[in-house]
């Protein structure tokens, strides 16, 4: 069979792609290196509530619900901020579940098959497979290759580690801890039942202080009575911070696509990326099936939708980001009024000294 579509990752980007691009009737082939994707899991396993509406991924892979969340400045008590609803998730399941439904909707998939290059001429050779797709979706995750081909990598990375501590009492917040040490990120306990997933992320440069940033979380934490000292489930990733990047571009006479992490859509303050895949993989799904029909101006149409959904939200976080980092640049600490201009649960995050308030940026779902 010829492919219109060529999917790259079959995270929830790419199978929400591959979904998308499928029901509207485009042959697509979604690819991806990992044997079985989603595996090994490399997430906290937050998603907003606002998600299930989006995709029944989300009952399907629920954990726990979550009603707030809760954020610890320094050593000082954690102030609780009640509307950031959501569902801890089981990721390897819900990724499962979405490449489910691309299947479903008619989607040919393969695993255990990496894209390397494209050829001048278009053509494209994947496992034991040449094809000359119309269009590439590149939801390859953050060093994307797709995004590295067409000349749109992302801009900046952070580096995550995590662990999975027992709980020893029930949780309904996502806790976040911050403080000058942990540079350019934050640490974080996610509750799931009876365990939690404890983390912290940080600049690439410090990433070698990011092993003992998390021992010490985790002993304050077992000090405190809150978890157990066994850690299971060490995982880690990288986390793009720079701000969307493409979404549009060519790869020779290929027209390519990016969605997910590959787009940069991750959440440059809270990392967060999963809801912004599996929006932003359906748009591309939808855009490919209708730039394979002959529809040209679709490109630039998805292109304006991801500028206009998540444009204002993480040009803020970019900013604030920057204003942040720009403290250490200088040889110093950032104070408590730094990390709370610079964290979406203080109000401060929003008093965004470079716009006016009628561009003040809303969180999407
Ligand atoms: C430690 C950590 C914790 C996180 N916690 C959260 C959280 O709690 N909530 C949240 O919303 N977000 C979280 N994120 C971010 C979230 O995981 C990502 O935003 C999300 O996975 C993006 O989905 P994606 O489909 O774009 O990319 P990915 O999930 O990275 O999927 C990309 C896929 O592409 C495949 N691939 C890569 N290169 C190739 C290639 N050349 N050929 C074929 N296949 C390829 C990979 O194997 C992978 O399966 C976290 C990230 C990290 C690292």
């Amino acid at each position: 069979m010829s492919v219109d579509v060529l999917i790259v990752g079959l995270g929830p980007a790419g199978a929400s792609a591959a979904a998308a691009a499928a029901r509207a009737g485009a042959r697509v082939l979604a690819v991806d290196r990992r044997a079985e994707p989603g595996c090994p899991v490399q997430c906290a396993e937050f998603v907003p509530a606002a998600l299930a509406g989006e995709t029944s991924a989300v009952a399907r892979s629920a954990v726990q619900e979550i009603a707030a969340m809760e954020t610890c400045l320094g050593t000082g008590a954690p102030v609780r901020t009640p509307d950031f609803r959501g569902v801890m998730i089981d990721r390897a399941r819900f990724d499962a579940a979405l490449v489910e439904d691309a299947l479903a909707a008619g989607a040919e998939v393969m695993t255990g098959v990496a894209l390397h290059g494209i050829d001048p001429d278009g053509t494209v050779v994947v496992a034991d497979r040449t094809m000359r797709p119309r269009v590439v979706i590149g939801a390859d995750g953050p060093r994307s290759t797709v995004g590295r081909l067409a000349g749109l990598p992302n801009r900046a990375l952070a580096e995550a580690r995590q662990i999975t501590v027992p709980l020893l009492a029930p949780h309904d917040a996502t806790d976040i801890f911050l403080s000058a040490d942990i540079e350019g990120g934050y640490g974080w306990l996610f509750p799931r039942g009876e365990e939690a997933n404890l983390g912290l992320g940080v600049v690439p440069h410090a990433r070698d202080r990011l092993k003992p940033l998390l021992e010490d979380l985790h002993a304050r934490l077992v000090r405190q009575g809150r978890v157990g000292e066994t850690a299971t489930r060490l995982t880690g990733g990288k986390i793009p911070v720079g701000g969307m990047v493409g979404p549009v571009g060519r790869i020779g006479p290929v027209e390519v696509l990016l969605a997910g992490d590959a787009a940069g859509l991750t959440h440059p303050i809270t990392g967060a990326g999963i809801a912004a895949a599996v929006l932003s993989g359906r748009l591309a799904g939808e855009a490919a099936a209708d730039m394979a029909a002959g529809r040209s101006d679709a490109a630039d149409d998805y292109a304006e939708d991801l500028h206009d959904l998540y444009g204002p939200s993480l040009g803020l976080a970019v900013r604030q980001r920057q204003a942040l980092m720009a403290t250490y640049d200088n040889g110093g600490q950032p104070t408590e009024a730094d990390l709370r201009r610079a964290w979406i649960a203080f109000p401060e995050y929003r008093q965004d000294k470079t716009q006016t308030p009628a561009t003040e940026a809303k969180e999407p779902a």
